[in-house]
């Protein structure tokens, strides 16, 4: 390997990175569209792939219900640590005489035809997807979950990718003999929307590898889940960590389960907010108050990288119990005589017993910063005051 590609993965990892790959143009070639590094940046011959491991004791804490905002603080931390790391890659390369474009985390989608604004797309394909790259660069290698799976650290990575038009030499995938996904199909138990067929395969080729993953569900099923639009299982048992639940189970159709992701999006006020996360991902991560909302993910948080320890999770999970809505705009686990309240927005909230008293709605210290929390819990707040009013004629 020449200096060039030391020093980049050097300055990498140095930076933070746990793993560090570089994958070329011409390696891409075979894959998806969203594989395409040109998409983002005509001149591209390369891409650095990175990864930073998410923190597991946390990852535990929040799949067992434990705890809820460790996971979502270190989601953010980690995200600010990969675009530090990619800019300073990008300004490598350009003091270099290349060009260079640090791929944006989340949130950025192609275009689709029948959809006027991101209300109404479904289909969600990435500008550039990062998991494609890290196959390719010899990261990882996708999960039954499609999620990208290493050997070090299973699923528990968050990713990152700066595409440049310098020649790099590139490195090998991971070759099938030393595959980390042992088919466990333990994600296919954990996801409360059942996007994970257990049974059902399909082939993506991508850098000369063809893998064999789970035919999920339409994509609009998993943004209803992990918006957190529907946070229940089948079971009644247990829950991600959304408090929200539709009032029928999810159809199976794909046109039908698109029209409801539509309807669902359009009703949710974090889409009318003109600066939501989806408008500018990097500007909300790098703001101080911005809360990393994060309810699902349990297809990913399932998957360590040894079985017994995804079958401990597993069982976290299905033990977890059913998330509530507390009205200082925390989530946590629901008692016994929580009850579920309609709400304007479409789904139904999980509303804990010892929240259904407006004295202590006012006393809630933690404005729930995600937008939909705070417009239910305005709204339950001004129904527990009128019920208090009715029941006591002399407030
Ligand atoms: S949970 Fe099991 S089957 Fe699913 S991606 Fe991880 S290792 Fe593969
Ligand atoms: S993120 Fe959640 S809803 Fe989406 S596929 Fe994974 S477990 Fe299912």
């Amino acid at each position: 390997m020449d200096s060039t590609e030391t020093n980049l993965k050097s300055l990498a990892l140095r930076l933070g990175a746990k793993l560090v790959g570089i994958t070329s143009r011409d390696r891409l070639f075979d894959g998806p569209p969203s594989a395409d590094p040109r998409y983002l940046l005509p001149t591209a011959n390369s891409v650095i792939s990175f990864a930073l491991s998410l923190d597991r004791d946390m990852v535990q804490d929040f799949i067992a219900k434990r705890s809820w905002r460790p996971h979502c603080e270190n989601r953010k931390a980690i995200a600010q640590r990969l675009y530090t790391i990619g800019d300073r890659l990008s300004e490598e390369l350009r003091a270099g005489g290349h060009d260079a474009v640090n791929v944006d985390l989340n949130n950025n989608y192609r275009p689709e035809d029948a959809a006027a604004d991101l209300t109404e797309m479904t289909e969600f394909h990435p500008d550039f997807s990062h998991r494609y790259a890290a196959l390719a660069a010899g990261i990882g290698r996708l999960g039954w979950s499609g999620n990208l799976v290493t050997r070090e650290y299973g699923a528990l990575v968050e990713l990152g990718s700066v595409i440049t038009s310098a020649r790099l030499s590139p490195d090998a995938p991971i070759p099938d003999h030393d595959h980390p996904c042992d088919r466990c199909k333990l994600c296919s138990l954990v996801c409360p929307v059942e996007m994970i067929q257990a049974k059902v395969s399909h082939q993506v080729s991508v850098a000369g590898v063809t893998e064999t993953i789970s035919r999920k569900r339409p994509n609009s099923c998993c943004w209803i889940g992990c918006s957190g639009y529907q946070g229940l299982a089948s079971s009644s048992t247990w829950s991600n960590w959304s408090p929200y639940r539709l009032p029928q189970p999810l159809p199976e159709k794909r046109e039908e389960l698109d029209a409801l992701c539509i309807r669902l999006q359009k009703a949710d006020p974090q889409m009318q907010d003109a600066n939501n996360s989806f408008t500018n991902y990097r500007q909300a991560i790098f703001t101080p108050d911005w809360f990393y909302y994060t309810v699902c993910g349990f297809c990913r948080c399932v998957c360590a990288p040894s079985r017994e320890e995804r079958r401990a999770n597993h069982r976290l999970i299905i033990n977890s119990g059913c998330a509530a809505l507390s009205l200082d705009g925390s989530h946590k686990v629901a008692d016994e005589k929580a009850v579920e309240i309609a709400t304007p927005f479409g789904p139904g909230v999980v509303l804990s017993h010892d929240e259904q008293r407006a004295g202590e709605a006012r006393s809630g210290a933690w404005p729930g910063q995600f937008p939909l929390d705070r417009e239910v819990i305005a709204h339950l707040r001004q129904q527990l005051r009128s019920a208090e009013e009715k029941s006591d004629p002399t407030e």
